[in-house]
């Protein structure tokens, strides 16, 4: 639509604001790619997620190289939380991770996020997070206390104000917080594409993988590769007005 004109009849002619919503269409999603998860040493490792580290160092690279924002999230624990035990079932609880000040509770440096926007789970007022939101137009990470990121009262309204018309996600674990923010997204934007990079998430228990993908799939999610997703985000970049710098 750049050139073209409103309901109104007025010229669009602002590239800026054209860019604007060009980066506001695609946006990619990181689920909790922490270093408790991703490292075999990591404090509740997802079994095989060192294998998926360079794709994700891909798909990280091609979001900030084509200006597509990365919204993230990541679990930040302190004792008593409810997912967490001593003696875990490994479905509701599990043992500590992520706790709060701890190198297990980073982001893996592949994933690092380009000075992002933290906002955490105490609720804030809808205007005051459209204004955080607007006022920063780079990364954005959200902090968690269990495994799904609705829990954080924040993400609903944020997502609503970024407003994507896709969303790329990856990340960790496949059937635990990849379930909750993917069957999240599916029930609140109903109206959004949402790609599942396969091949860039592992999951816990892997007899769960396949039935969860194809539900997905039936639900309106596209199954895709990683470089898939790098060409989606490469073909939005050009069809966007040109970035500057
Ligand atoms: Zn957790």
């Amino acid at each position: 639509m750049a050139g073209g004109t409103t309901d109104h009849g007025e010229r669009i002619t602002d590239n800026a604001f054209l860019a604007g919503i060009e980066m506001a269409g695609l946006i990619f999603w990181d689920v909790d790619t922490q270093y408790d998860f991703m490292r075999a040493d990591g404090k509740l490792y997802v079994p095989d997620a060192e294998r998926i580290i360079p794709n994700l160092a891909q798909l990280t690279g091609a979001a900030h190289q084509h200006g597509i924002r990365v919204v993230a999230s990541a679990d930040d624990h302190v004792p008593g939380h409810r997912e967490l035990s001593d003696a875990p079932d490994f479905k509701e609880t599990f043992p500590p991770h992520c706790m709060r000040g701890t190198a297990g509770q980073r982001k893996i440096p592949e994933t690092a996020l380009t000075g992002p926007l933290v906002i955490e789970p105490e609720p804030l007022p809808a205007v005051e997070l459209t204004k955080r939101v607007r006022r920063h137009d780079g990364d954005i990470l959200f902090h968690k206390h269990w495994f799904d990121v609705f829990t954080n009262p924040n993400v609903e309204p944020v997502v609503r104000e970024l407003d994507p018309e896709r969303i790329v996600l990856y990340g960790v674990a496949l059937d635990v917080c990849d379930k909750y923010a993917i069957e999240g997204l599916l029930q609140r934007r109903p109206h959004t594409q949402l790609y599942v990079v396969t091949d860039a998430m592992k999951p816990i228990d892997a007899k769960q993988a396949e039935r969860l993908l194809g539900q997905w799939q039936q639900r309106g999610a596209e199954l895709v590769t990683t470089t898939d997703a790098i060409a989606l985000a490469r073909r939005r970049a050009e069809s966007a007005p040109a970035q500057p710098g």
